[in-house]
């Protein structure tokens, strides 16, 4: 008996959108007051103080009103001015991608691209700031998740700070599952959001701008203002006493709320450690079943996704498919260069659970029988077991 293709998986593994969690779920079904009520007010002020607690930064951060992609492109326009010189750092898709916003602001973008699979060197961007001084912004993905790897994000901030460049760091698919932040990194301007380690749906973004970042921004005659796209606009809309540029998407924040919540008393490094482990788990089980995880060395893998590279001849679509048709197992394509050639289980919110290893490593390995791979899924679902008990005796 399959799943019909029609019916909503069971399980969603994704590396995003991911499963939100219930108290989250719970939240946005709650009031939508009037924005300009002073308990909505007061409610959006305690909501950035939170999210500045969880971020461990200096100032409060934005909470801008889309997914992501809407600070990333704000970013880029705000920081980057017209005569400045940037280094972009593709690893991966979004690396990669970011560059082509650059490219709109700067008046010149270089690039230190690697293979997919790979990470880039943080020696290597000394000696590039070195031999070009006159870089002035530096972009960086931490998690490329089309890609599952991590950059070190820490180091490539303690290099650009030592060249005076300022950063600006993609970390939406990776802050609130790992050790990761604005401080940490010395971001100028540090893109997250909810939507993923923290289990929102996708709709709100968290940006931490540092005070050297608000000053190269406010300093920028092309900064955006009165614009979808300004930083500017949302600087002092925190205080319960400014207005807002725009209505805030109040059911949103009443989810990030319980979402934040939630993150802040379980304690960052528990729910750090529930991703790391989940992960740990998964890869296990992928490699005890003889499958080749994407990342070409293990130490790169995030802990928020693991990206496993299908066997020779066997493309990610039908697998896919497979999995969903028979598991009812949703489990992540590539993007763009990594399309077809890996497939992404997501370790993300609520998913972070070891169990759901166990799941993925089965539904993954069942797809992958059912179309003729070479897979030993009981193999690779005792090591995955074996993991977990390891961790549980420990
Ligand atoms: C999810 C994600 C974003 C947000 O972008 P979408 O493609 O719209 O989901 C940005 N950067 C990274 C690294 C992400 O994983």
């Amino acid at each position: 008996m399959r799943y019909l293709e029609t019916k909503p998986p069971v399980f969603t593994l994704t590396a995003g959108p991911v499963d939100a969690y219930p108290e989250v779920l719970r939240a946005l079904g709650t009031t939508v007051l009037y924005d300009y009520d002073p308990a909505f007010q007061a409610l959006f002020e305690t909501v950035t103080l939170k999210a500045q607690k969880a971020l461990g930064c200096d100032l409060p951060p934005l909470i801008l009103q889309g997914e992501p992609v809407l600070a990333l492109e704000g970013a880029a326009a705000s920081l980057i001015a017209r005569d400045d010189v940037v280094l972009n750092l593709a690893s991966g898709v979004y690396g990669k991608g970011f560059g082509y916003w650059a490219a709109r602001y700067a008046r010149k973008v270089e690039e230190i691209e690697v293979p997919y699979d790979t990470a880039i060197d943080p020696d290597q961007v000394r000696a590039f700031l070195k031999e070009n001084p006159e870089v002035r912004v530096v972009c960086v993905c931490n998690h490329d998740t089309p890609s599952g790897t991590l950059n070190d994000i820490d180091a490539i901030g303690a290099v650009t700070a030592e060249a005076g460049a300022l950063l600006i760091v993609d970390a939406v698919s990776s802050w609130a599952g790992m050790r990761t932040g604005p401080t940490e990194s010395r971001a100028a301007v540090y893109v997250t959001g909810p939507n993923k380690c923290l289990g929102c749906p996708p709709a709100l973004s968290l940006v931490a701008v540092s005070q050297a970042g608000w000053e190269k921004i406010e300093a920028n005659p092309d900064a955006p203002f009165a614009s979808m796209l300004s930083l500017t606009d949302w600087k002092n809309a925190w205080k319960k006493t400014e207005a807002f540029p725009f209505t805030p998407s109040v059911a949103e924040i009443n989810g990030l709320d319980a979402a934040l919540d939630r993150y802040l008393a379980e304690g960052p490094e528990a729910v750090w450690a529930r991703h790391a482990l989940t992960a740990r788990v998964c890869r296990e089980g992928i490699k005890g079943m003889g499958i080749e995880l994407w990342p070409v060395t293990e130490d790169i893998a995030s802990p928020t996704a693991t990206a496993v590279r299908m066997p020779e001849g066997i493309d990610a679509g039908p697998v896919l498919a497979e999995a969903r048709a028979r598991y009812g197992v949703s489990m992540s394509a590539g993007r763009a260069e990594t399309l077809g050639k890996l497939i992404r289980i997501g370790h993300m919110g609520p998913t972070a659970q070891p169990a759901y290893a166990l799941l993925a490593v089965s539904a993954l390995g069942g797809a992958l029988k059912a179309l003729g791979a070479k897979v030993d899924v009981a193999a690779g679902l005792a090591a995955a077991q074996a993991a977990w008990d390891a961790a549980i005796d420990q």
